[in-house]
């Protein structure tokens, strides 16, 4: 598997960095670091001089450019590192608050002022770090230095840059910056870091009053992780007719803190489980190590259905649509359809996979979008208010993507989604026709994955906001 593979190659750089791991997981305060990276050089400068042949003459020779890995103290350590497999988070060095510290840190020179400067329309690295004053000559040796460390050429206009005399710092991408610094001895040098990251795993549940949305809000569940609830669940469940108050949820998700700005970087659903009139429902998220994340009931049944029965962005139904207090009519044999109330503009999405096969005006249906999904199976919307761009008959839409808006066109009473199921082209009931099934999870992942539906399973009965210590294997989001 490509993780097994990528995590086969680190173990691999691990020899090489151990003084890295040692000195970034033992190592103290800046300062502890600094003295010990004084000295360290020392050291090294004396075991060089001592290699170096003498030379007689005023032409200075230029040195080797040192191991960045030197720059940090190799503290020799008998201690087994806490990981097996060691996360990318202990091969790189990590980030630090300020510039100034890893100047510090990497150089041993003390710097003062650093000066933030935002990437103009049409502004390349160069002229940026000409404007905040850089010589040519430092443009293109610390260009140079970071080349391949971070798409250069793709940079976002507003990327901001810490930039000081002696080195800038960016973000590159979720939880890496990219550093350049000006060595006193080597000249300019490139490196990655990893800004430090916290996980928290998190159980959250509650019994459902009005809607899913308000109890989950009173529960403090973060909008991603609702969302990815709702879209895992809307599958199985139509929010806005199989709910009934006494109804309760839970969820397990993982939220990653950025400690030095404190921001919440991503958040990861573990689990989503629901109590629907007595029978419970819950699905665990599977990584297969490939790219491909499922969701999976316990046995390793897909979660997700050719076709889903809440083909609507879940989360904005929320607000002000509790179901209690605006019942929607269901199906009946006149009506052909079910309706969704949800506000005008909410995202309507494919339910499945397809071929678009109508996309315009279409009578009492006002703006109407129809999906052939298989030779036997076949959706339509109607009375939306806008229809996505680029959605036309002929265009392949993948399930989950957005396709019109709600809204009030055609025969219609206030804002509303009417979306109906045909099987053979003849319109069935969306709330009891049965829906073909995903795939069940592949055989040969089968133990891996219940052996984490115990892990997830063993976090729900202990029921508490829970520290990831616990839970190492847990967090598959390595990144
Ligand atoms: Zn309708």
């Amino acid at each position: 598997m490509i993780k097994n593979n990528l995590l086969g190659k680190f173990s691999a750089v691990k020899l090489v960095t151990n003084t890295i791991i040692a000195g970034i997981v033992f190592g103290a305060s800046a300062g502890a670091i600094q003295a010990a990276s004084t000295s360290n050089n020392a050291l090294n400068n004396s075991s060089l001089d001592a290699l170096e042949p003498v030379f007689y003459g005023d032409t200075p020779v230029p040195r080797g450019r040192p191991d960045i890995a030197l720059a940090y103290p190799a503290i020799p350590t008998d201690i087994e590192l806490p990981h097996a497999r060691p996360d990318i988070e202990n091969v790189l060095p990590k980030s630090t608050v300020t510039l100034a510290e890893m100047v510090t840190n990497v150089t041993g020179l003390t710097i003062e002022g650093e000066t933030q400067y935002k990437l103009a329309s049409g502004e390349s690295l160069s002229k940026l770090l000409r404007r905040a004053g850089y010589p040519q000559r430092d443009i293109a040796a610390s260009i140079a230095a970071i080349q391949g460390k971070a798409r250069l050429r793709a940079l976002p206009v507003g990327k901001i840059f810490t930039i000081s005399e002696h080195g800038f710092v960016f973000n590159s991408k979720a939880g890496r910056d990219v550093y350049a610094l000006r060595h006193p001895e080597s000249g300019w040098v490139g490196m990655t870091a990893v800004r430090p990251v916290e996980r928290y795993l998190t159980f959250a549940h509650g019994v459902i009053t009005d809607s899913i949305f308000r109890a989950a809000e009173s529960a403090d569940v973060p909008d991603t992780a609702l969302n990815e609830y709702v879209r895992v669940m809307g599958f199985s469940v139509d929010f806005q007719r199989e709910i009934r108050t006494g109804d309760a949820f839970e969820l397990l998700y993982e939220r990653k803190v950025d400690l030095l700005t404190g921001d919440e970087v991503g958040t990861t659903l573990h689990y989503a489980g629901l109590l629907l009139s007595g029978s419970k429902l819950g699905f665990y998220r599977f990584d297969n190590g490939e790219n491909k994340i499922g969701w999976y009931d316990q046995d390793g049944n897909s979660a997700a259905r050719t076709l889903m029965r809440t083909p609507i962005s879940g989360a904005r139904l929320s607000s002000s649509y509790g179901m209690r207090r605006h019942p929607v009519s269901g199906y009946n044999a006149m009506h052909r359809g079910v309706d969704f109330a949800a506000a005008r503009g909410t995202p309507i999405i494919a339910a499945g996979s397809g071929i678009v096969k109508a996309a315009g005006w279409q009578g009492s249906y006002g703006r109407y979008i129809r999906i052939r999904h298989n030779a036997t199976y076949d959706t339509a919307y109607a009375h939306m208010s806008r229809i996505a761009s680029g959605i036309r008959a002929g265009t392949y839409v993948q399930q989950g993507q957005v396709i019109g808006y709600v809204g009030s066109t055609g025969r219609s009473t206030g804002p509303h989604l009417h979306y109906e199921i045909l099987v053979n082209n003849r319109k069935v009931n969306p709330l009891t026709v049965s829906l073909p099934t995903g795939e069940k999870i592949e055989e040969a992942a089968l133990d891996q994955f219940l052996a984490q539906v115990d892990m997830v399973e063993a976090e729900v009965l202990a029921n508490g906001t829970l520290r990831y210590v616990a839970n190492q294997q847990l967090l598959t989001s390595a990144q």
